[in-house]
Order: structure tokens, then C-alpha cells, then sequence
């Protein structure tokens, strides 16, 4: 798919297959599919691809390495990119339901390095992936020199595998006093990953992470009501348990993704 019109229209196709599959699944579960945001895991798509990307109506990206999420914003600073939301969000303001208006946005969702905060305080919307106590307070810090507050999840490791990061919830209770009073950060919800090919597990690291929720907003107020959970091969699990933020790579961007398995779920 060297070719850029035919990869925009498989992103439109594929677009278009995923919101109705969406919707079915949420309405299914009792839930309204306005409720439920996808985020686009642009991280294998290459910058000269994003216009493809853009046409196909996308908006809300993740990426996963600041350099890449710089080169991605340079890119839709291009006129070519321009035009494109431009045109957009002029149809949409014309009533044209194809036409999205939301402006376009870049969530950091890897892990963080501390020599490359003041890049990423400038570059991204929201950061999905604090997940250390010494993280939390040296961006808290960054932020308070960029006089800026920055919007975060914070990322649980509720499988406990070793490969991935974040908080145990045991760990995240600990400190959660402690983030509140971090005030160049505002903490807009929770994030994980589940275990890949483990569908029950997967299920089970979701309702935990919609536990945990309960419990912040029990114990300290917070809204705390981004839910961030989902990835190509679990997204439907985790709109049944309550994903409020579905993060899809691989079955957005690459063609050779078995869409075909979807409705093969159980
Ligand atoms: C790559 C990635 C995704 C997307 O995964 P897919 O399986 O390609 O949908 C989601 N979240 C994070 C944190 C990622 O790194």
C-alpha cells in the first residue's frame, strides 16, 4: 500500500467497519457509543502517512516516543495537513456528519523519560502513561517552570507482569494523597494494558481498573473518569467493562490485521 489514496481509503473503509462494530458492542452492553473515544495508535505510522490518516477522520492520536510525536506534529503543521482539517471541520460546521471538527491531538501513551519532559510538556495533549512516584513529581516539577498543568492517567500494572509498567493498586493507594497535591497536574483517569491473548485475564484487569476508579472517587473525589483500556485484540472487552478511551494501533493502520475475526469474539 505504497500508494497513499488507497491506503486512505482502506483507513476509511476500516474506519468506517470499526465505528459500526463500536457501536454494536456498546449498545449491546447498555452503554452510548458517544461515550467511548478512540484513540489512534499512530506509533507504526509512518509521519508521511498522517494526512492519510486525517482524511480517514482521525484526530485523537497516541504515540509512544516524544521524537516520533514531534515529527508527527511538524508534519500536521504542513499545509497539507492543514487543508485537510480545514476542510473537515468546514463541512462539519456545514452539518456534514462526515466532517469532523475536533482539533487534532497527540497523547504521549509510553514510558516517560525524564531528559525528555520540556519536549513532551510542549508536544503532547495529555501524558496516558505516568507510572512511578519519582516520574509524577519530576513532571509536576517541569510543569510548574513551564507554568503550565498538564492532564495525565495514571498507568496500573494490575496483571503484575514484569515486562509492563505501572502502579500495583496497593502502590497506587499509597501515594495517591501525595498525587493530589501535585498542582501542575491534573489527573484526569486511569490507564493499563491487559495481558495479551488472555481474554478472561484481560476481563479481569479491566473490572479491576473500574474498581479502582470507584475507590479514588470514593476516597479522594476525584472524578478520575477516563477509563484508558483497549488495544486491537481486547477493545470490545473493555467497552463491556466500561473503557471510556480505546487505544487501536494494528487494527486501525495495518491492512493485514483478521478484522474478519471481530465478530468470532466471545
Ligand atoms: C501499541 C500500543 C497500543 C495499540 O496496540 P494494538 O494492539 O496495535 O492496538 C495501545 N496502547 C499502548 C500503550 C501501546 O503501546
Amino acid at each position: 500500500m505504497g500508494n497513499n489514496e488507497e491506503y486512505t481509503a482502506f483507513l476509511q473503509a476500516r474506519r468506517c467497519e470499526l465505528m459500526r462494530y463500536i457501536a454494536q458492542v456498546a449498545g449491546a452492553a447498555g452503554r452510548n457509543p458517544q461515550d467511548i473515544t478512540l484513540c489512534a495508535v499512530s506509533k507504526t505510522l509512518p509521519a508521511e502517512k498522517l494526512p492519510c490518516a486525517l482524511r480517514a477522520g482521525y484526530r485523537v492520536f497516541g504515540e509512544n516516543r516524544v521524537q516520533v510525536l514531534q515529527e508527527k506534529l511538524d508534519m500536521l503543521r504542513t499545509p497539507a495537513c492543514q487543508s485537510i482539517c480545514a476542510a473537515t471541520s468546514n463541512a462539519a460546521a456545514a452539518g456534514n456528519p462526515a466532517g469532523a471538527c475536533a482539533p487534532v491531538s497527540f497523547d504521549m501513551i509510553g514510558t516517560l523519560q525524564k531528559n525528555k519532559l520540556n519536549k513532551l510538556i510542549g508536544a503532547a495533549r495529555r501524558i496516558q502513561s505516568l507510572a512511578d512516584v519519582d516520574m509524577a513529581r519530576a513532571l509536576n516539577e517541569r510543569c510548574a517552570v513551564h507554568n503550565v498543568r498538564m492532564h495525565v492517567l495514571l498507568e496500573l500494572n494490575i496483571s503484575g507482569e514484569a515486562s509492563k509498567s505501572g502502579f500495583s493498586v496497593p502502590e497506587l493507594m499509597e501515594h495517591m494523597s501525595g498525587f493530589t497535591e501535585l498542582s501542575h497536574l491534573v489527573i484526569d483517569g486511569l490507564m493499563c494494558m491487559a495481558p495479551a491473548h488472555a481474554r478472561d485475564e484481560a476481563r479481569a484487569c479491566f473490572k479491576e481498573l473500574t474498581r479502582v476508579q470507584a475507590r479514588l472517587r470514593a476516597d479522594y473525589n476525584l472524578s478520575c473518569s477516563v477509563l484508558s483500556c483497549g488495544m486491537s485484540d481486547d477493545f470490545d472487552i473493555a467497552i463491556q467493562e466500561g473503557s471510556t478511551l480505546i487505544r487501536l494501533g494494528r487494527i486501525l493502520f495495518d491492512p493485514q490485521y483478521d478484522i474478519q475475526s471481530l465478530t468470532q469474539r466471545s
